[in-house]
């Protein structure tokens, strides 16, 4: 009989399929799981009784900027302690590689200086990190654009499309899922959908997929969604519409006309799912929101500083106090602090979503959960950081019966290991890594607030990362068992 590492006896299981709770035992061995429901009889190095706690799978984060936390941060604990045990990192076009040694990622969203020049060699600066979390790559559009034409508006030539597209063929080459764009985001949106078309052809050769922040989510939220469904066809592989979101009042309700869109191009064979995060705000880089030439006043008014190295004592503080404060109206609050030294490293929040638009996403059966958080730590960033994942079981399943939790876990797990390539995780599965989360259903909630972002959640009462415990009774454990994945690939 073999040694078990660590055995949780009696628990509830949700298996992270949406099949219904069974009773069993789960144990592990080497990382894996190996057996669930019956005892095997052996006993195990470290025993758990689950008590009253349900056992799902470790959550997967399809939407992170974590490239540089996981070296920066690799505790990941505003991760862990949500019960998410794999994270995408990549996303909405900005990737950690490919990238030139030195450099940093020009919008400061990621945080990263790069002592590496691909996807390969960022892998093993994280592997050497030792992160508490697993990470699967998608390689940003807006890095290799900005690699390779740089910050200029206009197309590539034919030798830089070709430098691009080899770009996307290397990192996916290397392990990335696919390919990801930020096509509001600067360079991105000086592209072509053709020029993306020929790009996302090279993730859709090597199996991957297309992730985007969409060109636009207001006004013309729509033809954003047509455009990136075009993509998916004419590249023959399938997207993914990251934080799906209908911003600004007058678009509030229109989320349901692009559901429907996306379920009609499922309908005639193309394959498209979508991520949300649980709060009525956005989270991103101001600068990439604001034109000093031309301030959006409406904009302004809906603003809060998350970081702001040019003004800290601005950070979590609302625009409209700063410029009553100031006597200034909200715009020109913005100008001073974007024209200040270090003033387009700020990171702001944006009030712009509808709290209806968010259930209405949940309900949909091919929606997954990603928080975007974004992980600078020193200000006050937006709380979806710290409490995306406990807030949709909590608020959005328990208190608001908007789905129901076995199809809540199975939208945090096996679906989205199976739309990101994470081979053998997301299901409570003989063979599986031990990636397992014990939670509270009738307690789980966030706590993390606007005010107060930084506050790990209530209700998970253990991790495990790789069949090492990461996180358990709140506290975290110094063993960081994480690992890149690579797509695809056990
Ligand atoms: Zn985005």
């Amino acid at each position: 009989m073999a040694t078990v590492d660590l055995a949780v006896r009696n628990a509830r299981i949700l298996d992270g399929t949406g099949a219904a709770i069974i009773e069993g035992d789960v144990e592990i061995t080497a990382g894996r799981i190996s057996s669930v429901g019956r005892p095997s009889g052996a006993a195990a190095t470290v025993e758990i009784d689950a008590g009253a706690m349900v056992l799902t799978p470790g959550f997967i984060d399809v939407h992170t900027h974590d490239d540089g936390a996981l070296l920066r941060h690799p505790g990941l604990e505003f991760k862990v302690s949500q019960g998410c045990t794999s994270l995408v990192i990549g996303n909405c076009g900005f990737s950690a590689a490919p990238a030139l040694i030195g450099a940093t990622d020009h919008t400061k969203l990621l945080g990263t200086t790069a002592n590496w020049t691909d996807l390969a060699g960022y892998a093993a600066a994280v592997q050497a990190a030792r992160p508490a979390c697993n990470a699967m790559a998608l390689v940003g559009h807006n890095t290799i654009r900005h690699l390779v034409v740089g910050l200029e508006r206009r197309e590539p030539t034919p030798a830089e499309l070709d430098q691009m597209r080899s770009h996307v063929r290397a990192a996916m080459a290397q392990g990335a899922c696919g390919l990801s764009t930020g096509l509001i985001y600067e360079p991105g949106r000086y592209s072509s959908t053709a020029e993306i078309i020929a790009l996302a052809r090279e993730a859709a050769e090597a199996g991957g997929l297309y992730t985007t922040h969409l060109r636009n989510e207001g006004d013309r939220l729509l033809e954003a969604v047509e455009e990136a469904l075009r993509i998916g066809r004419e590249a023959g592989l399938p997207v993914q519409i990251s934080h799906h979101k209908a911003a600004g009042r007058q678009n509030w309700g229109k989320v349901a006309a692009s559901l429907a869109l996306m379920d009609r191009a499922n309908s005639e064979g193309l394959d498209v799912m979508a991520d949300v995060y649980p709060y009525t705000a956005g989270s991103g880089p101001m600068a990439q929101y604001f034109n000093l030439d031309r301030l959006d006043p409406a904009l302004a008014e809906v603003i809060r500083f998350a970081s702001c190295p040019a003004r800290r004592e601005l950070e979590g503080r609302l625009c409209v106090d700063v410029a009553g404060e100031w006597g200034v109206v909200p715009v020109e609050v913005i100008r001073q602090v974007l024209s200040a030294p270090r003033g387009t490293e700020t990171i702001c929040i944006q009030f712009l979503i509808d709290e209806a638009d968010i259930e209405t996403n949940l309900r949909h059966p091919l929606m997954m959960v990603g928080s975007d958080g974004i992980p600078d730590l020193r200000g006050q960033p937006h709380p979806r950081l710290f409490g995306t994942f406990p807030r949709v079981l909590g608020r959005y399943v328990r208190e608001r019966g908007v789905l129901a939790l076995g199809e809540a876990v199975r939208r945090m797990t096996s679906l989205s290991c199976d739309r990101f390539g994470l081979v053998d995780r997301g299901r409570v599965v003989e063979g599986g890594w031990a990636d397992l989360v014990l939670l509270d259903e009738t307690t789980v909630i966030d706590r993390a607030t606007y005010d107060d972002p930084k506050q790990e959640s209530f209700g998970i009462g253990l991790v495990t990362i790789n069949g090492v415990v990461a996180y358990r009774d709140g506290v975290h454990q110094p063993v960081r068992a994480g690992r890149m994945l690579r797509h695809g690939r056990s």
